[in-house]
Order: C-alpha cells, then structure tokens, then sequence
C-alpha cells in the first residue's frame, strides 16, 4: 500500500519558479488536449491506453504544438489519461447502484457488472443510457502541474547540507535545481504542484516502511462513532482526537472573519478604480489581496485536522483487531450542495480525511475495517432496540428511562451492526427503521406492559408514511 509525502522547496528563486510556472502551464494544454480527445465513450471509455495515444501523436505530430520535452508530455499524457479513467470508475460506482435497484436476478447483475468492468456497456442500451448519465464529460482544470518520471530526476546534498532536487526544464540541456526544505529525498515518480510561489513535490512511499505501520493492531472488535468535537468516539466509550472541534471553529471563524475583511477591501479597491485612482487599487489587490498566505495558512489547518484524525484512528486501531463504523465516503455525494457555509465545508471534509485515515491505517497495521449501515444508530437505544430522541450529546430512552451519552450509544449501536443478521450495508433506511420497529414491538408483546409513555412508538407503527414524513 502506498502513501502520499509532500516536500516543499525552500527559498526558490522567482525565476527558476516562472519557468517551472511556465511549463506547467505548457503540459495544462497538453491536459485540455487529452481530455478533449479522448475523455468521452469512444476514447478512454473504450479501453483506450496511454501507450496508444503516445505513438498516434507520434505519427501525427501533436505534440509538436506544445514545446515540452517529449518525457514531459509523455508523462502529462498518462497522467490525464488516469484522472479520465478515474472519472469513468466514479461513474460505475453509481451505475453499479441503479443496476441492483433494477433487478434482483444474480444471472443479470453479474452480466451486467461484468459489462461495465471490461468497459464493453456502449452495446447495452441501460448501461450506456447509465453511463452517459453518470459521466459527464469533463475538461481539464489543471494548469499548475508538472508529472517527472523516476528516473529523470535526482537528488544532491549541498555543503551546508541543503537538499536540491534537479528536475527537467524546458531547455533539454539545462536541469531546474529547486531547494527543499527537508533532508529526505522524494523518490519515485513526481508530480510538482506549484502553488503560491512554493513548489510542492508529491511524492508516494511504501506504506510499510512507515514507523507507525510496523505496530501492530489490537484484538478486540470495537464500533465507531464519527464526531465534530472529537474525530472518533469508540463502543468502548473512549474519546479519541478530541482536539478536533476547537481546530475546525478556530479555522470556521478565522475564514468568517478574513473573507468579511476581503470584501471590504475588495470593496474599497473597486471604488477607487471608479474614481480613477488605479494606484491604490493595484496595491490593495497586490498587498492585500493575496493568496499565497492564504493558501499556506489553509494547507498548515489541513495538515493539523489530519494529523488529529489520523493519531485518533491510531489510538482505535492499538486496541481493534476489527473497526466496524459507517461508509463516510458514501455521505460524499452531495458536494455542489455545501455551497459556502464553512462549518459545513469543513464538516464534509473532514468525514473525508476520516474514511481515509480508518481505511489506510487499518490496511497497514493489519486490522479489518468493516463498514456497516449506520441508518437509526444514532437515534435507537444500544440496549433496548427502541428509537427515541437525541438531543445534542444525550440519548433519553423512555423504556429503559436511562440518559446515555449520545455518541457512546451510537458507536455500540455501530458495533452491534457488524454482527446484525437483518441489517446488511445497503439495506433501505425505511427497512431499517421497520425491522427495528418490529424488534420493539416483538419484545413488547413478550413483556408485560409496563412502560408509561409507549403512545409515540404506537402511533409512528400505526402510520408509517406519517412518520417518514416527520423524519
Ligand atoms: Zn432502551
């Protein structure tokens, strides 16, 4: 299993940083050209490869419009060639769900699955009407990267101990030596994300050489709860990266506060524009309005959120031979929705960094991520099985009259769902709540009645779709 390491360059002349700049934004044309192309059904939708492409430009002399160096666009081309065909596979997984809505029969499903696998659904009308659907045709939005194969870059130590990393240039004869700011040399293949007048050096490394990788995990089974004040909150009642609430309001006020500032300043240089005084309005844009803090501020909040997250799953994973805790990537769809609210930007973001880090920590150390339908187990009591009220961090059950912490209940609920016989991954959410329903009813019949407040739960059994309607 491979991880991602970012190096950053250093105290970089501006002007080796233009020229990389430059062609950066050479190889974005070469990009938009790849995804013109061939990011549609008859392109890489038919199983079109990299190689292929590489010899037809060849032939053609495509690339002669560019002015790279051939490794350059070579590479460039099978990188966007790999982000179209990641684009292609997002789309199966959609697909994927309509075609077990639309049949049951195993014989068709497989067929079907096994179409859209070896990218042969064009023939199927359903499966190219799904497709075409799913997969929009994308374009290229990248103009500020550049891919460097392994073997055409290297590493040297200076006599102040200073590393440089040499990578190609536009001129085939001259290396562009970029100072970094660590002493570990990025290896392998390269992608430079220029950004803010920094040069970030992407990099992947075997996740086994990693210290954190060779613990090992724990034994027990345990259910987690994902939270907003604290990253993870376990069945066994353990709270774990509890730093996280305070660094998300900390970052949600601190972006409330800057961007209001921004347009006011924004504001006061359009209104000197008007009034002719152009000066000043180039000095606000240019002193004021720049982005390069702001990047660097958000990439240093991003680097803290990870680290608590990733140091929480650790502290879960130390004593869990199994993790059992919802899909958080599937919650991921609704992204256009979030719009400008920060806290729920964040709180989608978040979620994301959460799925990753449950998902490659426990690859790791070995220990087994099962992801579970997490529908009601927040709003059910662990012990009793019956839906009642959360509100904020407390869950009242009105059978067991016992208040419990809310994120504790829902990461035993969690957990109790890993060995559930009724409640599979992608079991409806209406059929979840029934077979919880019809669980509670069942232990009421056997039980002498003696609860003073069954009324709620009597009337949402007797009109389902009113409850549906108030959920
Ligand atoms: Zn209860």
């Amino acid at each position: 299993m491979k991880v991602t390491r970012i190096a950053y360059s250093a105290r970089l002349n501006p002007g080796k940083y233009a020229a990389l700049v430059e062609q950066a934004r050479r190889l974005g044309r070469v990009r938009s050209e790849v995804w013109q192309r061939y990011g549609s059904i008859a392109g890489v939708g038919s199983g079109l490869r990299d190689r292929r492409v590489r010899d037809r430009w060849l032939v053609e002399g495509v690339h002669l419009q560019f002015g790279v160096l051939a490794n350059a666009w070579k590479e460039t081309v099978r990188d966007a060639m790999a982000d179209i065909t990641a684009s292609l596979e997002a789309a199966k997984v959609e697909v994927r769900r309509t075609i077990n809505r639309r049949t049951s029969d195993p014989a068709e499903r497989k067929r079907m699955f096994t179409a859209l696998t070896a990218n042969q659904w064009a023939s199927d009308p359903f499966l190219a009407r799904q497709m075409r659907q799913h997969w929009k045709r994308g374009k290229n939005g990248t103009h500020d990267q550049i891919v460097v194969r392994a073997d055409k870059h290297n590493t040297i130590v200076d006599g102040r101990g200073r590393l440089w990393l040499a990578v190609p240039g536009l001129d085939r004869r001259k290396l562009v030596r970029i100072p970094l700011s660590t002493t570990v040399a990025p290896s392998g293949t390269l992608r430079l994300i220029l950004r803010g007048g920094r040069v970030e050096v992407h990099y992947q490394i075997d996740a086994s050489q990693m210290r954190s990788s060779q613990r090992p995990c724990g034994e027990a089974t345990v259910g987690v709860d994902k939270g907003y004040t604290e990253a993870l909150t376990d069945s066994d009642g353990v709270r774990h990266g509890c730093g996280l609430g305070e660094l998300l309001t900390g970052e949600s006020n601190r972006l409330k506060e800057r961007n209001r500032r921004r347009a006011k300043l924004r504001s006061i240089a359009n209104t000197a524009a008007l009034r002719g005084d152009h000066a000043k309005a180039h000095r606000i844009k240019a002193n004021n309005l720049g982005v390069m803090k702001r990047d660097r501020q958000a990439a240093r909040h991003r680097a803290l959120v990870r680290t608590e997250i990733f140091t929480a799953v650790h502290r879960v994973v130390d004593k869990a031979a199994t993790v059992a805790a919802e899909d958080l990537t599937k919650t991921f769809a609704g992204h256009k929705a979030l719009g400008r609210n920060i806290n729920r930007r964040l709180a989608g973001w978040t979620k994301g960094v959460t799925a990753e880090a449950l998902k490659s920590v426990s690859e790791r150390r070995g220990s087994a991520l099962v992801h579970v339908n997490a529908a009601y187990t927040s709003q059910a009591c662990h012990r009793c099985g019956r839906l009642g009220r959360r509100s904020g961090d407390r869950f009242h059950c009105t059978r067991c009259r016992v208040v419990w912490q809310a994120d504790v209940n829902a990461a035993i609920n969690i957990l109790h769902r890993a060995g559930d016989p009724d409640i599979a991954l992608h079991t409806p959410h209406q059929k979840v709540k029934q077979i919880l329903q019809d669980r509670t009813d069942r232990h009421r019949t056997r039980l002498p009645v003696q609860d003073s407040s069954p009324a709620p739960a009597e009337r949402r059994a007797n009109y389902p779709n009113r409850s549906a309607m108030s959920n």
